[in-house]
């Protein structure tokens, strides 16, 4: 059941197993997008604050530590503890992103249960993480050992505020690293409370800590700051450049990188049900309001079934549910933000200024509250503003293709490549489409499917790295090659 007033149980830093305020006792308002409220103000962490986290992490990292001394196994149950936590609390985590997000409660039910299943996945890696033997020339032994690689940065954005903690702190604690993770300015409040739930697991002080700050305060300080290891990123391609940058010039610290994308959908004439062809394309394109970095937001359509493919996503945007994302009928709520609303609004506008056809929507819903029409273009071509550039709201672009040679060409051609789906009942031509795209995930006949187990992440400028899966640990650990001499015989 929805808490409609979740309370607001924590606003502070999280450092050390402590609720501190910043240094320079800085706050900033976070807003409930449905009305545009304040619903409280958090702690805004700056470097000095950031530094104090590292610090923690780095202590809790020394080789002597309860956290490193602890045995694997243990360290998977004090995932799995954390969480039992989760799931205890879970009806007021997924509160609490509705209420900072705006995302619909059923919607925030569903990530929290995901952010579970990520957790307890990783958890079960803990004691199975392990080196190799390497047959070497000479008399001599080869070992080589998993090592975590250290305090480790985690930036995450603000579009699945649980779901990206899980996906970050999973490896990471699994490997015995220690975070100091920065949620998003828009979304910090469950990324507290989940910090306080590891405390209650019994995670040793200064193994989690959660700094809440603008990007261009505390995001900086993580990615510029010497004694971080390795920054892990979720966000935009643009701000991931910048945390690159920072990451060279400061320390050469590893990066991983998952952001942004303009995924393509291609619609087959063989999709076999079109009612079922445009439900999968509308879910891929508007679930989460269309936040969504793997969102379908290319949807290529055959050109014998354009016209009535059409029809149907018009039909489909027009009778998702907006409104109140507390109630269990909605499918949409407001948008994260005035801002994204905004920006949103704008790619709109020059949709149709550039000459697509706005078939359905196009206007804000509402006067309270950020939330969009969910809108269809149709008559998009590929040089359109609309059809290049990540828009990350509700709006559905639909293109149009001869051939399978074509849709694959223009699938490509993109800066991104994060995603891709196909909906056809011809399994060659599946296959044949899987192995062109330049993606890192390809949906046949479904999408947007991440689980735990299937590594996770972009080409090109989607970014680098994988999370998820086995691979999703590697990016976690180093490898320390130890050999040993051998005698051929005893003296
Ligand atoms: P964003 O890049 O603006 O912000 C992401 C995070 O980076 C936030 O915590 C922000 O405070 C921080 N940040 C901002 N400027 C910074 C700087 N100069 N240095 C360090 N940190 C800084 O992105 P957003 O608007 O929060 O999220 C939307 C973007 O995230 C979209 O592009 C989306 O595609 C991408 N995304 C990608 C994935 C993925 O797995 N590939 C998942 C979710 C979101």
């Amino acid at each position: 059941m929805a808490i409609r007033n979740p309370e607001i149980k924590y606003n502070q830093l999280f450092i050390n197993n402590e609720f501190v305020d910043a240094v320079d006792g800085k706050t900033f308002p976070v807003i409930n997008p449905a009305t545009e409220e304040v619903i409280c103000h958090v702690a805004q962490a700056e470097s000095a604050d950031v530094d104090l986290a590292v610090k923690a992490a780095r202590a809790a990292f020394s080789s002597d530590s309860p956290w490193r001394t602890m045995n694997a196994s243990d360290r998977g149950a004090l995932m799995h503890k954390l969480c039992d936590l989760l799931e205890r609390d879970t009806n007021y985590l997924a509160s609490l992103d509705t209420l900072d997000n705006g995302k619909p409660f059923t919607e925030s039910l569903g990530d929290m249960e995901y952010s579970i299943k990520t957790i307890r996945y990783y958890a079960g890696w803990c004691d199975k993480i392990h080196g190799d033997t390497v047959p070497c020339d000479g008399p001599y032994m080869c070992l080589t050992r998993r090592e975590p690689v250290g305090v480790v940065g985690q930036v995450i954005p603000w579009n699945y505020p649980a779901m990206m903690l899980a996906w970050k702190w999973g490896p990471a604690l699994a490997t015995g690293c220690t975070v100091v993770l920065k949620p998003a300015e828009l979304t910090p409040l469950s990324a507290l409370y989940i910090a306080a739930l590891a405390k209650e697991a019994g995670f040793p002080p200064g193994v989690v800590n959660v700094v809440p700050g603008l990007g261009l305060g505390a995001g900086q300080a993580v990615s510029h700051h010497p004694d971080i290891d390795k920054v892990a990123f979720t966000g935009s391609t643009a701000v991931g450049r910048k945390v690159m940058e920072a990451a060279s010039t400061s320390n050469l610290k590893r990066v991983t990188m998952e952001l942004g994308g303009k995924s393509p959908v291609v619609v087959c004439e063989d999709c076999g049900d079109l009612n079922s062809a445009a439900e999968l394309c509308h879910a891929a394109m508007f679930n989460n309001h269309g936040q969504n970095c793997c969102a379908g937001s290319r949807t290529f359509v055959h050109e014998s079934i354009y016209d009535e493919f059409v029809k149907k996503a018009v039909q489909l945007a027009q009778k998702r549910p907006v409104g109140d994302p507390f109630d269990e009928a909605t499918l949409q709520g407001p948008q994260v933000s005035q801002l994204q609303m905004e920006r949103i609004l704008g790619y709109i506008i020059k949709g149709k200024e550039e000459g697509a056809t706005l078939m359905c929507g196009g206007s804000r819903h509402g006067n309270k509250g950020y939330y969009v029409q969910p809108t269809v273009f149709s008559n998009v071509t590929d040089n359109m503003t609309i059809a290049m550039e990540e828009i990350f709201g509700p709006v559905q672009i639909i293109l149009k293709f001869k051939t399978l040679d074509e849709a694959i060409k223009r699938s490509n051609e993109t800066h991104y490549g994060l995603a891709s789906g196909i909906v056809t009942s011809d399994i060659n031509k599946a296959l044949m489409y899987a192995q062109a795209v330049r993606a890192g995930s390809v949906w046949i006949n479904c999408y947007d499917l991440c689980l735990p187990q299937t590594p996770f992440g972009g080409y090109k400028q989607s970014g680098h790295g994988r999370e998820l899966g086995e691979e999703g640990l590697d990016e976690y650990l180093e490898t320390k090659t130890i050999l040993i001499k051998v005698p051929n015989k005893m003296s």
